[in-house]
């Protein structure tokens, strides 16, 4: 048995939450809200504030090529399989408090509850933190966890950095790490990968329920810069029949899209379809114009690719109709990203149930609506779970809400689940 009542274990697992979260919360842009961008000096500065928590942890700690930290707790079992804990420090601009350092301070704590505890597992534990998670910096999914498992390739490398036009090779450069040495890297030997992370959606709070396990993560097919191409004309002159309006034709895709996502669901498919950007306030736009052209993005996501691939048919018939229909409009939809559904581990699923039931809690189970590093591991052929966190008021803005205690109450249940015979 550990040399620490479970009393205490919870309070070393909330003490290091509370710290970690706060350290790491100090460094923002201007707010409102957290602001980190994907290879920053600001995400740097955080990874430094987690390498320093971790030699007081006496872990050892290694970067790769691209920057993603590891710190390893040795187990005592060299035959048995890592297990890697952990998620990112970048945020979206004026993001929240939570949104990946939730899942990093989790990592730390529990890897400071068995220290406390003097218990050494049989598995290493690699508290785990990408690099460039929030795909609003690059259009790159999961670059971090990509680049460490060997699967970022030289044209994403060229991307460019929204707000700053630099590419991602230049920007990793920058923070001290070696682009070319990202595509020779001979990423890790598969292992298991575990990501606490806030649900950034209702369900758990509506449900008044502390935290679950999750079983797969949607995908995503995406056009970030799409656009539609009119004919300018004078709002008081020219007449309804004739025009080549980009606002009313992005209105008719956008109804008739709302519709499809509709009929899908009706047919049981998976599926979110989100206008994200809607812009029609260039300098050429005003009161007293037929707008000419408009830029729009379009994220639809599933846990189904098949339904992603419907989906997408059904957009270009909608866009073939309108055309059709509308002499003069033209669309653009522009270069198509996608990111592929990941199907998350059923043992480790059941690894974490275990550890639940053992402090008597029975978290249930559901998709993840938001991409994760998990499925970037996921498809690298590791074994990955995700345990999602509570939490209010949205994400990715600065209300984004999260009790610690719920990541406490969490985190016990993986600590039970380890040291209480399910960890072999
Ligand atoms: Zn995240």
């Amino acid at each position: 048995m550990s040399r620490v009542a479970a009393a205490e274990t919870s309070m070393i697992l909330g003490e290091t939450i509370s710290r970690v979260l706060s350290r790491v919360n100090a460094l923002s842009d201007v707010g409102p809200g957290w602001t980190r961008p994907s290879y920053s000096d600001l995400e740097s500065a955080a990874h430094v504030i987690i390498e320093d928590e971790a030699r007081r942890l006496d872990l050892d700690v290694r970067r790769d090529a691209a920057g993603n930290l590891f710190a390893r707790m040795q187990g005592s079992d060299p035959q048995a399989v890592p297990l890697y804990v952990g998620s990112h420090l970048d945020t979206v601009s004026q993001g929240g408090a939570y949104d990946g350092q939730a899942g990093v301070a989790a990592a730390l704590a529990l890897v400071a509850a068995l220290r406390a505890e003097g218990i050494i597992p049989l598995m290493d534990i690699v508290v785990t933190v990408t690099r460039a998670e929030e795909s609003v910096w690059f259009p790159v999914s999961y670059i971090g966890s990509r680049a460490a498992l060997g699967r970022l390739d030289r044209e994403e490398l060229q991307a460019k950095r929204v707000d700053t036009g630099q590419s991602l090779a230049d920007h990793m450069r920058r923070q001290g790490y070696d682009p070319e040495a990202v595509l020779d890297a001979t990423p890790p030997a598969p292992a298991r990968f575990l990501e606490f992370h806030i649900e950034q959606g209702p369900v758990l709070h509506g449900a008044g329920e502390p935290y679950a396990i999750v079983t797969a993560i949607r995908g995503g097919l995406r056009y970030r810069s799409a656009s539609i191409h009119g004919v300018w004309a004078h709002s008081g002159a020219a007449p309804r029949e004739g025009r080549a309006d980009a606002v009313v034709a992005l209105a008719d895709l956008i109804m008739a899209m709302d519709r499809v996502w509709a009929e899908m669901l009706g047919e049981g498919a998976d599926l979110t379809v989100t206008f994200g950007r809607v812009d029609a306030a260039g300098p050429a736009h005003a009161m007293a114009k037929v707008a000419g052209t408009l830029e729009f993005c379009l994220d639809m996501r599933s846990s189904d690719v098949a339904a992603l691939d419907t989906a997408d048919a059904r957009l270009r018939a909608e866009i073939a109709r309108i055309e059709a229909e509308r002499p003069g409009i033209r669309f653009d939809l522009g270069r198509q990203s996608r990111s592929h559904p990941a199907a998350l581990s059923a043992a480790m699923a059941d690894l974490v149930e275990r550890g639940a039931a053992m402090r008597g809690d029975r978290p249930r189970r559901m998709l993840s609506g938001g991409g994760h590093d998990a499925a970037a591991f996921a498809a690298a052929g590791w074994e990955s779970v995700m345990v999602f966190i509570r939490n209010w008021d949205g994400s990715h803005c600065p209300e984004e809400g999260m009790d610690e205690a719920d990541l406490v109450r969490a985190v016990e249940a993986v600590h039970a689940a380890l040291v209480g015979g399910g960890g072999s």
